[in-house]
């Protein structure tokens, strides 16, 4: 692999308002901070609709009207940039092109010789384990495939930061589980500082050396939690289950603490 910077993100008081319907504004994301630091893995769990995509965007630079700052290796964010790969839930892969074609695809303003681009692309079509597949189009390619296509495309032009958003919420939940396990064995091998936005607790807690927890109404951070597990880790564990009931408690409040803790039976 080429040589990987280790972003260092730091998210200062930052607010959203929309436009709402009724001519108003409506406040989306409310006084958010927090920090990346190199090489990390930070999850952002919440509730549907508190401003989990929205803060995910701002980092991408796909909307730069907000309050606040958005800082990537202290240099501010704006608009966006090849220094910030992005994997959405679908994979956006050209249909046309080959899985090489797509990897290849995100080097198109590189000044590197063909030779270099192919051995990248290689290397990073190794990286995510598709060799054999590199002539394939995505419609040959299972979901999780073209999920990892999709991260080998991300990765390829060396971002200093990944930012997932709920890539795994499309796949079933084997599948998923297989694929969570290989997003942590690309991450080691990478050491790029990942973002990954999901609905899924335990896949935040599979993954993240810090979870920030969200809630709505405005869109805010209510609690940002390390995990310090040692890994693997058991999802079925006591520890874990701590974790997973502390989340909730953020994200839901106090009056669904029965109720986790019956199906989570800590
Ligand atoms: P999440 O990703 O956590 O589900 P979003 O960031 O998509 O939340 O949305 C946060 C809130 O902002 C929601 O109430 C949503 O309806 C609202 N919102 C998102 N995008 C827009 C937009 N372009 N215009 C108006 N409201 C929006």
């Amino acid at each position: 692999m080429r040589e990987e910077r280790q972003g260092r993100l730091e998210i200062r008081d930052v607010t959203k308002r929309y436009k709402a319907e009724n001519g108003g504004v409506f406040e989306a994301l409310s006084n958010a901070s927090f920090v990346v630091d190199a090489g990390e893995f930070v999850s952002i769990v919440g509730p549907s609709g508190c401003g989990k995509t929205t803060l995910l965007r701002l980092i991408a630079g796909l909307d730069d009207d907000y309050e606040g700052v958005i800082l990537l290796e202290n240099k501010r964010v704006e608009g966006a940039s090849l220094d910030r790969g992005i994997v959405f839930q679908d994979h956006r892969l050209l249909p046309w092109l080959t899985l090489k074609e797509n990897v290849a695809l995100s080097l198109i303003n590189l000044n590197d010789a063909a030779n270099e681009k192919d051995r990248i692309v290689r290397e990073h079509i190794e990286l995510v384990r598709l060799e054999g597949f590199e002539n394939a189009y995505p419609h040959q390619l299972s979901g999780g495939m073209a999920q990892r296509a999709a991260i080998a495309r991300a990765l390829a032009h060396s971002p200093a930061i990944l930012l997932l958003d709920e890539p795994l919420g499309a796949l079933d939940a084997i599948t998923r589980i297989h694929l969570q396990e290989e997003l942590q064995r690309i991450w080691r091998s990478e050491g790029v500082s990942m973002i990954l936005v999901t609905h899924d607790v335990e896949e935040a807690i599979f993954l993240s050396d810090k979870i920030v927890v969200m809630n709505s109404n405005p869109g805010r951070i209510v609690e940002e939690i390390k995990i310090t597990l040692p890994e693997p880790r058991d999802r079925s564990g006591y520890e874990f289950g701590l974790i997973r009931r502390k989340i909730f408690k953020a994200m839901l409040g106090e009056e669904v603490k029965r109720e986790t803790s019956d199906n989570y039976a800590i």
